[in-house]
């Protein structure tokens, strides 16, 4: 009886003993693997479509102007200004409606909230961003995402890094809409990574952050583009799609509802049925 309880200790000892190397080990193995040098993102390599994909149903609206129409310009571009009475309002209809605003990544960790998840984003980087639209938002407490080109950061009309930093620390969150806005379509590959990677590291320069979201110039967009922003390390990336996000949707290709100055949220279908 003796024999077996000293057999019984040593074992519970050597089993405890086991245990903790194993335990060491493996964190061991975990911090080495931090040590491990960072590897470019390979621009070439292909990825499945597998690997993006989510399925919330969450709106993303698209918006560009903020600003009453310019007086005298040709309608060419109307549908991209939305006039700061009726963005209040639509905003205001949100607020009512209980809708909460997050960011892209909701859509890879949905979190509970207490409202219905809405995405909202502004292309371009426009001036009226911070004139109009970020006090507005900051009003409701609402955040929103904003597409910059970084080719035009601190040019005259368009979003300066002071007003960018500011946002950020209110916030806001900044996504690439590339180096130009080209045509992502009809340009060589070698541009196209230039335009989608390198604004990503630009962008990531002027706000200090990782930046992961990403917005085809133009809603243009082919298998090609997708490649690249999935392998510059892109982890959403938004079309022109005028469609909410259903079922199973590609993180690398949502849709966005695009919302004009005429838009009332209480007649949109997509909204309403929420
Ligand atoms: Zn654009």
């Amino acid at each position: 009886m003796k024999k077996i309880s000293i057999l019984l200790l040593l074992f519970v000892s050597l089993l405890g003993v086991f245990l903790i190397c194993a335990r060491s080990f493996s964190l061991l193995n975990q911090d080495n693997a931090l040590l491990l040098p960072v590897v470019p993102p390979n621009l070439n390599a292909q990825i499945s479509p597998s690997e993006v994909f989510v399925s919330p149903a969450v709106p993303i609206l698209m918006y560009h102007h903020i600003q009453d129409y310019p007086y005298g310009k040709d309608l060419s571009s109307v549908s991209i200004f939305v006039s700061p009475a009726n963005f209040e309002a639509q905003l205001n209809w949100l607020a009512l409606n209980n809708f909460q605003t997050v960011d892209l990544s909701y859509f890879q960790n949905p979190t509970r909230i207490s409202g219905k998840p809405i995405v909202l984003t502004f292309d371009d980087g426009y001036q009226d961003a911070y004139d109009q639209v970020f006090p507005m938002l900051r009003k409701y407490g609402f955040a929103a995402t904003f597409y910059l080109i970084t080719d035009n950061i601190d040019k005259p009309g368009f979003l300066s890094t002071k007003e960018i930093l500011e946002m950020q620390a209110g916030g806001m969150t900044f996504g690439s809409h590339s180096l130009s806005h080209p045509n992502l379509t009809e340009i060589s590959e070698q541009q196209a990574e230039q335009e989608i990677y390198t604004s990503k590291k630009v962008l990531e320069k002027t706000t200090g952050r990782q930046v992961v979201d990403f917005c085809y110039p133009g809603g243009k967009l082919n298998q090609n583009a997708i490649n690249i922003a999935a392998n510059s390390g892109y982890q959403t990336a938004v079309t022109t799609s005028n469609q909410i996000n259903l079922g199973k949707t590609d993180l690398l290709q949502l849709n966005r509802l695009d919302i004009e100055n005429e838009t009332r949220f209480e007649n949109l279908p997509a909204l309403k049925s929420l």
